[in-house]
């Protein structure tokens, strides 16, 4: 130990961890209020199927929007809100918000994609998911077909009973789990034997391969296409931004992707736009009832 016999020298306490602390803190003030005052929104980025680029479902990312217009995106705030125990908080929100919306769809007559909405790690052990997503299909009167759970892979590895659980009763209402992120955490093949998802979604760290490692980084995603099908699970492939990427995805045989190459992210109103086509949507695959890996 340096600082051994060195007392005064045992509290690192920095001008820069204060100032930093003292951002956080009015940034979760400032989130406090935009709360209030319903300037979080969601954004819908649509997830194809590869071969015929049609829609299957979306995912609900979650967007602030201040009053002047700047949009802020959850990189900024969830870690933020996760260390502060706020997550749920605003999680509730985005769900009732994603579950109304859906309501007003079909009310409007149209034919709703299931869409997926993101469970924090921390939000597993602060409040009762299950109860919570249930209470918002009565709410809403949904079915959970049109609800798909995502939750990032690196909560699987905290043990533990607790996910687990929360994992089966969902499941066993009949929504599907989907494992966010899968791939870039440590556990990740051993806790699929553990923990039943339904659904893969590959994190887009995969498709970053660099050109002197291009064969390395291709058998490597191979690998985990491959066991994925032996585990007879479906792969949705994210961060897909070129046609080379999404050609080699193909050629693997995966049957779904998410990325800017095919849509970003979109304000409802141009999503709404996108899913009045019935063109564009792909009514085998909807709910993923067929999904084969
Ligand atoms: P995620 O759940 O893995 O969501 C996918 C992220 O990848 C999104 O970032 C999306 O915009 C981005 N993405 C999709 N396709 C591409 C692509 O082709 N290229 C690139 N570069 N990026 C792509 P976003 O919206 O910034 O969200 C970041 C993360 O924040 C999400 O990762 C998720 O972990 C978290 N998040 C988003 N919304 C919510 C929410 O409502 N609740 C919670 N707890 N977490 C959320
Ligand atoms: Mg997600
Ligand atoms: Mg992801
Ligand atoms: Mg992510």
């Amino acid at each position: 130990n340096a600082f051994e016999g060195q007392p005064d020298h045992i509290c690192h306490y920095t001008q820069e961890m204060e100032s930093r602390l003292e951002k956080e803190v009015e940034l979760l003030s400032e989130i406090q209020e935009a709360l209030k005052n319903n300037e979080f929104t969601f954004f819908a980025q649509p997830q194809c199927n590869i071969a015929t680029h049609q829609i299957v479902g979306a995912e609900a990312l979650v967007r602030w929007v201040k009053p002047d217009g700047t949009m802020v995106s959850p990189g900024a705030f969830i870690p933020v809100l996760e260390k502060n125990g706020m997550i749920d908080r605003l999680d509730r929100y985005v769900w009732d918000k994603v579950c109304a919306w859906i309501r007003s769809w079909i009310d409007r007559g149209f034919q709703p994609v299931p869409i997926s909405i993101n469970v924090s790690r921390v939000d597993i052990f602060s409040m009762d998911v299950p109860a919570y997503i249930f209470s918002l299909l009565e709410k809403y009167q949904l079915s959970e077909h049109y609800v798909k759970v995502e939750i990032t892979e690196s909560a699987y590895t905290e043990s533990d009973e607790r996910i687990t659980s929360t994992v089966n009763i969902l499941r066993g209402k009949g929504f599907k789990v989907m494992m966010d992120d899968f791939g870039c955490g440590y556990s990740s093949l051993n806790m699929l034997k553990n923990i039943p998802v339904d659904v893969l979604k590959l994190d887009m760290r995969f498709l970053d391969i660099s050109e002197t490692e291009e064969e390395k980084g291709m058998n490597i995603l191979e690998s985990v296409v491959n066991m994925a099908r032996l585990l007879r699970l479906p792969i949705i492939v994210e961060g897909v931004e070129t046609e080379k990427q999404e050609q080699f995805v193909q050629s693997l045989g995966c049957r779904y992707i998410q990325g800017f190459y095919f849509y970003k992210p979109l304000p409802v109103k141009q999503f709404e736009e996108l899913l009045s086509d019935e063109r564009q949507l792909d009514f085998h695959d909807l709910f993923y009832k067929q999904v084969e890996p």
